[in-house]
């Protein structure tokens, strides 16, 4: 058998009084797109961001790709690096052009030389569809573009797992598809992707697993087709009359 991308166990997380996380479990193997669902204020930024801690977990363990997150002793940054992260805002280097916002990180956390850097920038331009924009400003960019680029930038880093918090909540409606359709050609080369979204269409086709969480909790998961097409629970159901 092969060894899981993720394995999250008995995860907790608690703001002071505020009890965020109550007992989350979640495996993700090699390669699986995993869709989170779930209405607002039910936990899933703060799961996602347990995942490469961004938040100390209070209780449980979460493993990626066989290093434990929560391990005291765990090296963070190196566990981190193999660990993309994409959020709602896109958080690109306003400073810096397209392609320095993409070698930044690579040279100064990978250590990666300046022609290597810049062609696996260059190359993850290409993937994301925007190698033309390589020496463009992020202000002059659309916010699909901005998006894409955050993208190629997590990419560059050669991630073994990609996380997505709501990546085109942010987006005028029009825009929304070019980033839908970067993420589902991610998908089908085989990244491992944990992705919160709102875009139930996208999860349908798109996701292995979905996972509705409400209150703290993984009310039910499954089949994107059973989840959604098929909910078992009252929350699940009011949720997707709600949204669908
Ligand atoms: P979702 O992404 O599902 O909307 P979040 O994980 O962002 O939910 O938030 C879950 C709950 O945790 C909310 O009640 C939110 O106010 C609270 N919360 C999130 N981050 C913090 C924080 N840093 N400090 C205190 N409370 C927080
Ligand atoms: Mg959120």
């Amino acid at each position: 058998m092969t060894e899981p991308a993720v394995v999250i166990t008995g995860l907790k997380k608690s703001f002071g009084p505020l009890e965020v996380l109550k007992d989350i479990d979640l495996t993700v193997a090699p390669g699986e797109v995993v869709c989170i669902i779930g209405p607002s204020g039910s936990g899933k930024s703060t799961m996602l961001r347990c995942v490469n801690l961004l938040e100390e977990p209070t209780g449980g363990k979460i493993v990626v790709n066989g290093v434990e997150m929560t391990d005291p002793d765990v090296d963070i940054d190196r566990a981190r690096t193999k660990i993309g992260m994409v959020f709602q805002g896109f958080n690109l280097f306003a400073h810096l052009s397209v392609i320095n916002n993409l070698t930044v990180a690579q040279r100064k956390v990978l250590k990666r030389g300046e022609k290597e850097a810049e062609e696996v920038a260059r190359h993850n331009l290409e993937r994301v569809g925007l190698s033309e924009k390589a020496n463009a400003m992020p202000a002059q960019l659309s916010g699909g573009q901005q998006q894409r680029v955050a993208i190629a930038r997590a990419l560059s880093m050669s991630p073994e797992v990609m996380l997505f918090d709501e990546p085109t909540s942010a987006l005028d409606p029009e825009l929304v598809g070019d980033v839908l359709g970067v993420m589902r050609q991610l998908a089908d080369e085989g990244m491992t992707m944990l992705v919160v979204t709102h875009e139930m269409q996208f999860a349908r086709e798109v996701a292995d697993k979905v996972l509705f969480m409400d209150g703290g909790y993984v009310v039910e998961q499954g089949p994107a087709a059973e989840v959604i097409g098929n909910p078992q629970h009252d929350r699940t159901k009011s949720f997707l009359a709600r949204v669908l």
